[in-house]
């Protein structure tokens, strides 16, 4: 994992750096905002710990900036006692915590691994199902190799079914996955959408089975007979 440390306080810095050094993070330091960007202009990182308290543009500006930029790693600040204002102010800008000075490392390197932790968790959304993979973050679905393309309630049914596979999803639970698209849906439209999808799938291995009076669930047919089955079961 690399992080950058934005940090202008040499003495703070180099005993940050080397605690996050002895965790196994690789840190690039940084004593500018100005550096900070520079350096994200070439390099990625897996998240940034960004002090308020800057020479030239200062740490909020700086979260501000990476924000409307487009960066999305997680982005710690770090805030002087009392200043709540900041601390306000830094996360409706976009920081995902903040740590308020002086602070213990053991404290910091938690909160790193819980930021990373989320941010890696919704970076590597994928869920798959033998030669079906549905990329929940990009909104792509791969079937054996290929783009599949579906529509928005199909890409629902599908990814309520992957969620529950190899298990049964209900019936009513898939309709509950369709209300946020039409309040008016009828359990008829789920068949509509479960027999476009069948079609979709069918031909690459995978079934998508009625159970009576519950729901439906994906199963990859055993090559050569059409049998259906569990993946690993
Ligand atoms: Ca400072």
């Amino acid at each position: 994992m690399r992080l950058l440390l934005v940090e202008d306080d040499v003495m703070v810095a180099s005993g940050m750096k080397l605690g996050l050094c002895d965790a196994g993070y690789s840190v690039d330091w940084v004593g500018s905002a100005e550096r900070a960007e520079q350096a994200l202009q070439s390099e990625s990182f897996d998240a940034a710990i960004v002090d308020i308290g800057l020479p030239g543009m200062d740490g909020l500006e700086l979260t501000r900036r990476l924000r409307s930029n487009g960066q999305a790693m997680p982005v710690l600040i770090l805030t002087a006692r009392d200043a709540l204002h900041d601390r306000v102010q830094g996360l409706d800008i976009g920081a995902d915590d903040y740590m308020v000075k002086p602070f213990e490392l053991p404290e910091l390197l938690a909160r790193l691994r819980a930021l990373l932790r989320r941010s890696q968790a919704a970076t590597s959304a994928v869920l798959s199902f033998g030669p079906l993979e549905m990329d929940q973050a990009q909104r792509r679905i791969v079937l054996a190799g290929q783009v599949l393309e579906v529509g928005p309630r199909e890409w629902s049914v599908l990814e309520y079914l992957l969620m529950q596979a190899p298990k049964p999803a209900a019936k009513d639970k898939l309709l509950l996955a369709l209300t946020g698209w039409d309040k008016e849906i009828t359990p008829n439209a789920i068949e509509v959408y479960v027999s476009r999808l069948r079609a979709k799938l069918e031909p690459s291995g995978i079934a998508l089975r009625a159970i009576r009076g519950f729901g439906y669930r994906l199963e990859l047919k055993a090559a050569g007979d059409g049998a259906a089955t569990s993946p690993a079961a």
